[in-house]
């Protein structure tokens, strides 16, 4: 028999697939519009896929299990040691290798409320007991989370930006929370969008490892690398900490085309570049159209934006009819608003043509 505490999981619910929902809305595949996933419009870099293309040739032999290839280009571009990186399938699973490395059932995690679904799945996953803290404006009150840590407190999972909200923190908060939090805590900085910050939002959490050895940085290339369905992803934390995590991790968990095309989707910054110009670009687009459509929208500091529509059930279902895919976010507390991905041009274009039949209806 399960433990109970694995009994008590409801299970993360993916988006369907668009095959399955043509089907189910009796629409053709092709015309169907899905900004659901935070999945980058443009697909992945040209020299990423090359570099897969090639890894092909060699699928019958194990990755590298120890990813050398692609922690190597990690450590020069962040100006860290190897010994730092653990590899993860998607940031999912280094998420889940924190919760396993650092939780038990004498223990507890604090999260956010709004905040990514996956922190209290990896909580409660082994038997850890659920802190979850209310937000404030949608966002992490980091005050609240510093005085919610218990005793058995031994790991508290920040998003920014986090999702659904897009809401972000500024560095300074960050790093005067890592200045109160005991040193006994990990303190988990989720980074999944950072590469969509402005740039006078930017702020450098790999040069606070050296006065914060609790601090796990995580990282991953589903989202402005556009590698979602290769899931790769990466934790940046002191050696002692990487190296508990890497004890717990799955042998092999980082596939062979996935560390070829993480290494050369990192060295593509004309890619990255024209990535971030897109989501800038639309998320100006989507925000025109929705004031337009007088409907309330929480600023967002990464490539999704959530906006209100008051029943998000049924605005959600005639956006499904017309082949608009968005994201119900009703899982997470939030029944009025709907979350959608920033898509290319025309993407965003019929998101929001649909989106004004929708709410008129
Ligand atoms: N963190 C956040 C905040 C996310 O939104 C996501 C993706 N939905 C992830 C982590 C995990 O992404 P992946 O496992 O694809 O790296």
């Amino acid at each position: 028999r399960a433990p109970d505490y694995i009994r008590a999981i409801s299970p993360y619910v993916p988006g369907k697939p668009v095959s399955e929902l043509a089907r189910e809305m009796g629409l053709n595949e092709a015309d169907i519009v899905k900004l659901a996933s935070n999945e980058n419009p443009l697909g992945m870099s040209p020299k990423a896929k090359a570099a897969l293309l090639a890894a092909v040739e060699d699928l019958a032999r194990y990755p590298d299990g120890n990813g050398f290839a692609l922690k190597q280009a990690l450590a020069a571009r962040l100006g860290v040691g190897l010994d730092t990186l653990v590899l993860g399938n998607g940031s999912n699973d280094v998420l889940e290798l924190v919760a396993r490395a650092f939780l038990d059932e004498n223990s507890s995690g604090v999260f956010a409320q709004h905040a990514f679904a996956v922190y209290p799945l990896a909580i409660q996953s082994v038997g850890a007991r659920l802190i979850e803290v209310p937000a404030r404006n949608f966002g992490h009150d980091l005050a609240a989370m510093g005085d919610a840590i218990a005793a058995d407190t031994r790991v508290v999972f920040i998003a920014n930006p986090n999702n659904p909200t897009g809401t972000f923190l500024p560095g300074e908060l960050i790093e005067s929370f890592l200045k109160q939090v005991s040193p006994d805590v990990i303190v988990v900085l989720d980074e999944a969008y950072n590469e969509y910050l402005a740039p006078a939002q930017r702020y450098d959490a790999v040069a606070w490892l050296a006065k914060y050895p609790n601090l796990v940085i995580t990282r991953t290339f589903s989202k402005i690398y556009g590698l979602a369905g290769l899931r790769i992803g990466y934790a940046v934390a002191s050696p002692a900490v990487a190296d508990l995590m890497n004890r717990v991790r799955a042998p092999f968990n980082a596939n062979s085309l996935a560390l070829a095309a993480a290494e050369a989707a990192l060295a593509d910054d004309e890619f990255l570049q024209q990535s971030y110009e897109t989501n800038r670009q639309g998320m100006a687009q989507i925000i025109a159209g929705l004031d337009k459509l007088g409907l309330q929208h929480i600023p967002s500091a990464g490539n999704f934006l959530t906006f209100k529509v008051g029943d998000g059930a049924g605005v959600n279902l005639r956006l499904l009819k017309q082949g608009v895919i968005v994201r119900p976010i009703a899982g997470y507390g939030m029944p009025e608003w709907l979350r959608v991905s920033i898509g290319s041009e025309a993407e965003n274009a019929r998101f929001l043509a649909a989106l004004e039949q929708a709410v008129r209806a």
